[in-house]
């Protein structure tokens, strides 16, 4: 897909790499906000935050303060000389935040799953030249998410950037929102040129997370983070497990370590060929290996037609399933891993047997 984009260097923000956007989940009051900021200067932010409008998932919890919070974010982040940011839901809280005259607008994760209300927003920003954020949809579907850039890019925002916020899931899990890095990655390598900040406070839910998660999106060379803080985070009236001290925050960042994702050593870059092609030999013996598997699929297809017996036998694949997830597991794989893996062949196993005992075209 191709977007037309303006480079983040056009943005008027400080840092390219990582951009860095900090600041309380929610505006709560004016001295809150600006006591935020105050104490975010020293980490050398880009970006201040704050919610205006909160999408809650329960009502009767706090929603925000509302327009008259604009004002206070905006003179917080004069105040250090900062971009503000703020969530747009609708058409409304668009013409409220450009009349507050706030610099980045950004799409929360329940709005960027309703194209309805995204090409409300891209309406309502039409022809007008600010830089937008948009949040995946709180569901794994990258579509979902490429389909809301592309609405805003047709209203013409080229200065675009994604959020990475981590992806609603069911049943008890380590993440509050389950990371899935292979979507953001397929984003990246889809629109090479689209910046993607991660924002590990709404992946983890937990402040004890946010360092560990926030060196992994660097490690996986995206363009930056957003961090939530607070100035006194157990008192805050949304997120509270999650947000982190300005203080906090500046220590972690001192701390994370931003690698190269390029150099000119020539040593290194002889020994990474070298490993690469040994990845590319080993890659083809698995492709080869896996068609050999799949032709003696295609074998016993022939032989369970002949004898009129059904493609899945449960115990036979109940048998495989665990055996191979253990084998994995002794020589260092992971057990999701291995089911992932299992899974897919079995699928495509499944597929290679019906194709002969249908006489399915291929
Ligand atoms: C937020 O950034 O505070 C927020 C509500 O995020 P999300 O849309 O990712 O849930
Ligand atoms: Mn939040």
């Amino acid at each position: 897909m191709s977007l037309e984009l303006t480079g983040v260097k056009e943005w008027g923000i400080k840092n390219e790499r990582p951009i860095m956007i900090a600041g309380p989940c929610s505006v709560e009051t004016e001295e809150q906000v600006m006591q935020t900021a105050i104490r975010l200067k020293d980490s050398n932010l880009d970006v201040l935050r704050g919610g205006i409008w909160k999408p809650r998932t329960r009502p009767n919890t706090f929603e925000g303060v509302g327009s008259i919070g604009l004002n206070w974010l905006k003179d917080a982040g004069r105040a250090i000389g900062v971009p503000v940011t703020t969530e747009v839901a609708n058409s409304k809280h668009v013409y409220e935040a450009l009349r507050a005259q706030i610099d980045i607008l950004w799409i929360g994760a329940r709005t960027t799953v309703n194209p309805f209300a995204v090409q409300e927003i891209a309406d309502a920003v039409r022809g007008i030249d600010i830089p937008v954020l948009v949040k995946n949809p709180i569901n794994p579907d990258l579509s979902l998410w490429m389909g809301a850039l592309e609405r805003l890019n047709k209203a013409g925002i080229t200065k675009l950037g994604a959020i990475h916020r981590g992806f609603s899931t069911h049943g008890k899990s380590k993440w509050r929102n389950k990371p899935h890095w292979e979507i953001p990655i397929e984003l990246k390598r889809q629109i090479p040129d689209l910046p993607i900040i991660v924002d590990p406070s709404h992946i983890t839910g937990k402040r004890e997370l946010i360092h560990p998660v926030s060196q992994k999106a660097l490690d996986l060379d995206f363009n930056g983070l957003m961090i939530e803080s607070h100035i006194t985070p157990d008192k805050a009236l949304s997120d509270a497990a999650q947000q982190i001290t300005p203080e906090r925050l500046i220590e972690i960042k001192i701390a994370l370590l931003l690698r190269d994702s390029t150099t000119s050593n020539e040593a290194f870059l002889d020994q990474l060929e070298e490993l690469r092609d040994s990845i590319d030999s080993v890659d083809d013996r698995i492709i080869n290996i896996l068609a050999e598997r799949m032709q003696i699929a295609r074998q016993i297809g022939e032989c369970k037609k002949t004898n009129n017996i059904t493609i899945l036998q449960k115990s036979r694949w109940d048998e495989i399933f665990t055996k191979r997830k253990d084998s994995g597991v002794k020589v260092g794989l992971t057990e999701d891993f291995m089911k992932d893996l299992y899974m897919s062949i079995h699928k495509e196993s499944i597929r290679q047997q019906e194709t002969v005992m249908n006489d399915e075209e291929e």
